[in-house]
């Protein structure tokens, strides 16, 4: 699968590494080899999805989440033409940790009322209580295997 999706993509470089992930800066894409053939193959897929859609970076948690959706959409058009297919189930999982992960980043950690990010630099603020405080940068691909409660919270 590699090889194919080298053929497709010429000028990315796929790699064996710790987790799947797409690196704009350095045109690469890494993969763990132990996953290769169960649904590490969707992960690979979905990741050259946000390589072929040219995915550099993104201004809000909103906004990722928008291209993590779009990047899925790349891959299974992917899929097709290798002749495989995602399974819908397994993108909805993916896409859902997502959106609870994200939902607990806009939580207030003062009184838990669900708000929006506000700005372009993670900082979040409570129209509740008036709390205001800055979340972990984001990050692309946050699988539901590594997601667990990575999110720090540092109140201003
Ligand atoms: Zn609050
Ligand atoms: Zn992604």
């Amino acid at each position: 699968m590699i090889n194919e999706l080298t053929k497709i993509m010429p000028d990315i470089h796929f790699m064996p590494g710790e987790r799947f992930a797409w690196s704009p800066a350095e045109r690469k894409i890494t993969y763990t080899e132990s996953q290769i053939e169960a649904d590490g193959r969707w992960a690979l897929l979905h990741e050259t999805g946000h390589a072929l859609l040219g995915h550099l970076s993104y201004k809000s948690d909103i906004e990722l989440l928008k291209m993590e959706v779009a990047a899925w959409e790349k891959a299974k058009e992917l899929a097709k033409r290798l002749g495989l297919e995602i399974s819908e189930e397994h993108i909805q999982t993916c896409l859902d940790s997502y959106r609870d992960w994200l939902h607990q980043r806009s939580s207030c950690p003062a009184c838990g009322t669900n708000t929006l990010q506000n700005d372009l630099s993670s900082t979040y603020g409570c129209f509740n209580c008036h709390a205001r405080w800055q979340v972990s940068p984001s990050r692309f691909c946050r699988s539901y295997r590594t997601r667990k409660a990575e999110t720090e919270f540092i109140m201003l």
